[in-house]
């Protein structure tokens, strides 16, 4: 049996709902349906989520909800409308309730929810399917951090001796009291994930509105192929650094039962997508893919004799930690360590963090540089396969780019470098030309 999920591209109008069902309905395996917010309809076109917390939003400055929640009524009718079931769903007294949940909540993720469960209300009514709210089977602890086991158990218990077909709001679930809480966004890839897990699913299904994974991102690299197959592994290092087909945390649940995801795309149902399989892939491509982001900041600390004292980096990490911010990596030399942090991590607390580590750690130097972009040419091809690096290096030397740092994990799955943000995209052509076109 199989788990599908339909994303907002796929869930966005009464007429791509039709071809959500014609896809359901053209396999009997195809049983447990999740799916995500109606999307955008066109570039302009806003998402429902964005709507739906931007009304949260407005209200809690002393804004009228339900002029806020209009043009969202109107489009969930729309879509109603267009599907021939307005009768079968009463969305006045949904929306009503909608309201008033918005109004007593003092979090955003209600509001952000009811996209999903809308969106799940109305292809079950219109499959004939029966309507589960994830509610009942996604579970948060009260701070907000999602609980995987006890979710596993929830949704085994409930989803087991399903026969007939189910479709689950995807996104969101709740805590043991009943207070709503969503992933991050994007997360309804995650709660196919979750479903797939508990129901045991031969493949989970994510369909989209793209072929599924390309080589490299298109907006850099013109034309780019596909990617036919894919490890788990090589799906996290793709996706962790911006190949955002997929939410990089879905893996997590299949992983667990070795369930294959196959992407697809709902508008070329033919295509056959991209295939993610457990374990390593055995065929004779040397690279999977590249992936890349930009908005990094690096900070260079020197100080003579580092390598010998004991402590020094937890030191300089404890800094980290009191920001509460992540660091992306830290190579480092005899007497230098190097800081690599998002500048979404950093926000405005750059000065904070040079004055903390300036009194942690005591270097003779601090040098920051802004600016910098990351790019990960990920495979597993590259295992013991001598002068990838090289040929890497080359092709960068090539078109005159600069590397700022290298960074290569003994998995050897990737080779991560740095270079200046304005030499990203000449960087990423240049590997795309060496090792896959
Ligand atoms: N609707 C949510 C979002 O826009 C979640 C999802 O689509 O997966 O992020």
């Amino acid at each position: 049996m199989k788990v599908c999920k339909f994303g907002g591209s796929s869930m966005a109008s009464g007429e791509t709902i039709k071809k959500v069902a014609e896809i359901i309905r053209s396999d009997a395996d195809r049983k447990f349906v999740v799916v995500s917010a109606p999307g955008k309809r066109f570039k302009e076109d806003i998402k429902i989520t964005d709507s739906l917390l931007n009304a949260y939003a407005e209200c809690k400055k002393g804004k009228a909800l339900d002029k806020l929640l209009a043009p969202i009524f109107e489009r969930f009718v729309g879509i109603a409308t267009d599907l021939g079931i307005q009768d079968k769903v009463d969305l006045t007294s949904v929306f009503k309730e909608i309201e008033q949940g918005i109004v007593a909540s003092p979090i955003p993720d209600f509001a952000a929810a009811q996209g999903e469960r809308l969106s799940a209300m109305l292809l079950a009514a219109y499959l004939g399917y029966e309507f589960i709210d994830a509610r009942e089977i996604i579970r948060f602890a009260d701070n907000g951090v999602f609980n995987a086991e006890y979710t596993n158990d929830l949704a085994r218990k409930r989803l087991s001796d399903k026969q007939a077909g189910v479709v689950i709001p995807g996104f969101y679930g709740s805590t043991s009291s009943g207070q709503i809480r969503t992933f991050s966004r994007g997360g309804s890839d995650v709660t196919g994930a979750i479903v797939a897990r508990a129901v045991k699913a031969e493949i989970y299904e994510n369909w989209t509105d793209v072929n599924g994974f390309l080589t490299a991102d298109p907006r850099i690299v013109e034309n780019p192929k596909p990617i036919p197959e894919l490890s788990y592994r090589e799906l996290r290092e793709l996706s962790y650094m911006g190949a955002n087909v997929l939410h990089p945390e879905s893996i997590f649940p299949v992983r667990k039962a070795n369930i294959p995801i196959n992407i697809k795309n709902t508008f070329d149902p033919q295509n056959p997508g991209t295939m993610i399989l457990p374990g390593v892939l055995q065929h004779d491509r040397l690279i999977t893919g590249i992936a890349g982001k930009k908005g990094f900041v690096s900070i260079l600390i020197e100080k003579s004799m580092m390598n010998n004292e004991i402590g020094f980096t937890r030191k300089l990490l404890s800094v980290l930690e009191n920001l509460n911010m992540s660091f992306e990596h830290l190579p480092s030399g005899i007497d230098t360590m190097t800081l690599i942090i998002a500048d979404s991590e950093i926000g405005n607390k750059l000065q904070e963090l040079v004055g903390g580590i300036r009194e942690a750690v005591s270097p003779d130097r601090l040098e920051i540089q802004s600016d910098l972009a990351l790019i990960a040419t990920v495979g597993h091809g590259m295992a013991y396969k001598p002068g990838t690096a090289s040929r890497l290096f080359t092709a960068l030397s090539r078109v005159g780019v600069n590397i700022k740092m290298i960074d290569q994990g003994s998995s050897e799955l990737n080779i991560i470098v740095a270079v200046s943000g304005e030499d990203y995209e000449k960087a990423i052509n240049a590997i795309y030309e060496e090792f896959i076109n």
